[in-house]
């Protein structure tokens, strides 16, 4: 199944009351010369414009993730954290791929000390309790009980953003075609799928 035929089949299934959420599409992730740059990231920004274009003229709303940490977090390794320095607020790596086309409101995420993984919260890691951010809150204002999750990485911040969405009480489904992860072992990334399944997401290829 072509990538297009595939946004034409999930036309149906969108409308008003859709939202597609798409997570973290930003140079440091989606450029192969990113920090933490996703294998065969770029390969998916054409299909998710073609679901963007598809779900903007069926009324859907389309949101938008983006990392945006200060240089210096606990999120970082240089201090103590598990990830290499990358989406530093304002940097290239920050930015959302130039080819992704944005057709709704991005929602920033671990702007201050804290992690930041999923869209709907992040995590306060001195206070050790999660906050919401405005998506939840936006997309509820909007109507919206469905949402299409997409983006990078499929095993970190998309999984996140499925898991949160679903127990916020959305019908929640992750497009894997367009989606990578970061773990490159396919029993690993099998046990991700599995385990948003399990937590009542749906998988979509
Ligand atoms: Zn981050």
């Amino acid at each position: 199944m072509t990538e297009e035929f595939q946004a034409k089949a999930l036309a149906g299934e969108l409308g008003p009351r859709v939202g597609v959420v798409v997570v973290d599409v930003q140079n440091d992730f989606a450029d192969p010369t990113g920090a933490l740059a996703v294998p065969g990231a770029e390969e998916i920004i054409e299909p998710i414009n073609a679901l963007v274009d598809a779900a903007t003229s069926s009324g859907a709303s389309v949101f938008y993730t983006q990392d945006w940490h200060p240089s210096r977090t606990p999120h970082f390794d240089n201090e103590g954290g598990p990830w290499p320095v990358h989406c530093v607020a304002g940097s290239w790596g920050a930015e959302l791929h130039p080819r992704l086309r944005l057709a709704g409101p991005v929602v920033r995420k671990g702007t201050g000390m804290e992690d930041g993984y999923s869209g709907f919260t992040v995590r306060d890691l001195e206070a050790g309790e999660d906050k919401p951010t405005e998506l939840d809150a936006e997309l509820r204002t909007r109507g919206v009980d469905r949402l299409i999750v997409v983006g990078l990485a499929l095993d970190v911040c998309v999984k996140a953003t499925a898991l949160d969405a679903a127990r916020l009480g959305y019908r929640t489904g992750v497009l894997i075609s367009c989606s990578r992860p970061i773990a490159a072992e396919p029993a690993e990334v099998a046990r991700v799928v599995d385990e948003m399944v399990a937590a009542g997401v749906e998988a979509r290829y």
